[in-house]
């Protein structure tokens, strides 16, 4: 699938986000903004950055350790894995089974979160950290979508960049 919505470096969601310039998938979508207290305009565009030779594929949102992270729509909760790079994260499914939104670097889960859950948009699932490869002093939520294979497999799908996703959040 091809990648769009890439045409201005940063800052500026409403020039870089028009209707023709982003997957059409999340475009139809009302995606909530998943990191309490900050404003969706200040995200920058970190999805093809290079990151240890390979494409980064997925938006860091930059907020003081402990801020809390919410799903951003309603769906499962599919897996919580503990991974080197990601550290604590958070497996979600959209509720069409289409798509994975995949929470990284938390610093803890939220109280009972577990797998097989229900979620609501907007429901508390962990805090913003650093834990698996995120820099000490920079914590931050490493946010990305990827559209699930024929097999539904929580780990394997191909990332769509979700950066327009809160434009009408502004
Ligand atoms: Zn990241």
């Amino acid at each position: 699938m091809a990648v769009a919505c890439l045409a201005v470096p940063g800052w500026a969601i409403a020039e870089a986000c028009d209707d023709s310039a982003w997957p059409a998938t999340l475009a139809a979508r009302a995606l909530q903004f998943p990191v309490d207290g900050i404003r969706p305009e200040t995200v920058r565009d970190t999805f093809l950055d290079g990151r240890l030779g390979r494409r980064h594929e997925a938006l860091d949102i930059m907020a003081p350790r402990g801020t809390p992270v919410r799903a951003v729509e309603d769906g499962k909760l599919v897996k919580l894995f503990e991974s080197k790079p990601g550290g604590l994260t958070v497996y979600q499914f959209d509720p069409a089974g289409q798509l994975v939104y995949y929470y990284a670097h938390l610093d803890r889960y939220a109280e009972g979160l577990h797998e097989g859950m229900q979620l609501r948009g907007g429901d508390l699932i962990g805090y913003v950290g650093t834990t698996g490869n995120a820099a000490p002093d920079a914590p931050h939520l490493h946010f990305a979508v990827f559209v699930l294979g024929p097999e539904k497999q929580w780990w394997k799908g191909e990332a769509l960049n979700p950066y327009c996703a809160w434009r009408a959040a502004r």
